[in-house]
């Protein structure tokens, strides 16, 4: 009820600059809130293609408002290939009513190697890593007016812990949302699902002297009442760490310019 249950979606905002992280279910919502006035192009940036990645695509309300839309996928995990082949084969019957190409907006899937930036037309550039995730997984570090967010999910922990890639990838960074779906006294019996843990995700963040963690892909079956043991847990080793709140918003204000509401970088967790 508090910390919410849509799969993962990230709102970031670099100024007016959008980029979507993950199109989880909390896409839906997004879609929603963003209304007629949503980019005319919009960018997702796909961690992955398992399902609670991907599952809010066909319910995202902008691309049901006209042919001068295009949506905009890019994957990181498919040695170069784009999420083309797997969301026509996903979203087709029998499996799904109606395929993304019946949508009036342009659906247009880029492929690339985690790993390599992502560049853009307009000049924005993304940071982008290989994840250790069944199949694998990208972790993507946006940075904006001295300021950076890193979105590391889903990952699993490797021993020993914390990576050095990984590290040198978050180092100093302001945010760091990370999937932090179990609890150390329960990671024995999910070893091998793809997935980190709360404590684990405080010791990386730590190392790499980032600044704040958001703790991100919670597992459905804790309610209100353990996350919130969980956050005062973590909270004794870093007072900066929480577990996102579904549509929480945190901004990271510019570091030398004078405070300007409209140009200043922002998270928004569309899902907790
Ligand atoms: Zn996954
Ligand atoms: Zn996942």
């Amino acid at each position: 009820m508090e910390f919410g249950g849509h799969t993962p979606c990230v709102e970031i905002r670099c100024g007016e600059r959008l980029f979507i992280v993950d199109a989880g279910t909390g896409l839906s919502a997004l879609g929603a809130q963003l209304g007629p006035s949503a980019p005319k192009d919009i960018d997702i940036l796909l961690s992955h293609l398992h399902l609670d990645h991907i599952g809010g695509l066909p319910f995202f309300k902008p691309a049901l408002l006209g042919q001068d839309r295009v949506i905009r996928t890019y994957c990181g995990n498919l040695e170069g290939d784009s999420a083309m082949a797997s969301l026509d084969r996903l979203f087709a019957p029998p499996l799904f009513p109606v395929r993304l190409g019946q949508l009036p907006a342009r659906f247009e899937h880029h492929g690339f190697k985690a790993g390599q930036p992502l560049v853009f037309d307009d000049g924005a550039r993304v940071e982008t890593c290989l994840l250790n995730h069944p199949g694998g997984a990208t972790g993507y570090r946006f940075r904006h007016r001295n300021r950076s967010v890193c979105y590391i999910s889903d990952v699993e922990h490797s021993e020993p812990w914390p990576d050095t890639d990984l590290v040198a990838f978050i180092r100093d960074a302001d945010l760091v949302i990370y999937d932090g779906m179990f609890c150390d006294s329960e990671y024995t019996n999910c070893r091998g699902w793809g997935h980190s843990t709360w404590q684990k995700g405080v010791e990386l963040v730590q190392t790499a002297g980032a600044k704040a963690l958001a703790i991100f892909h919670l597992y459905p079956g804790h309610d209100d009442a353990f996350l919130k043991i969980c956050e005062a847990e973590m909270q004794k080793n870093m007072p900066t760490a929480f577990v996102a709140r579904e549509r929480q918003l945190v901004t990271l204000e510019a570091e030398e310019e004078p405070a300007a509401a409209a140009a200043e970088p922002k998270a928004v967790l569309a899902k907790a």
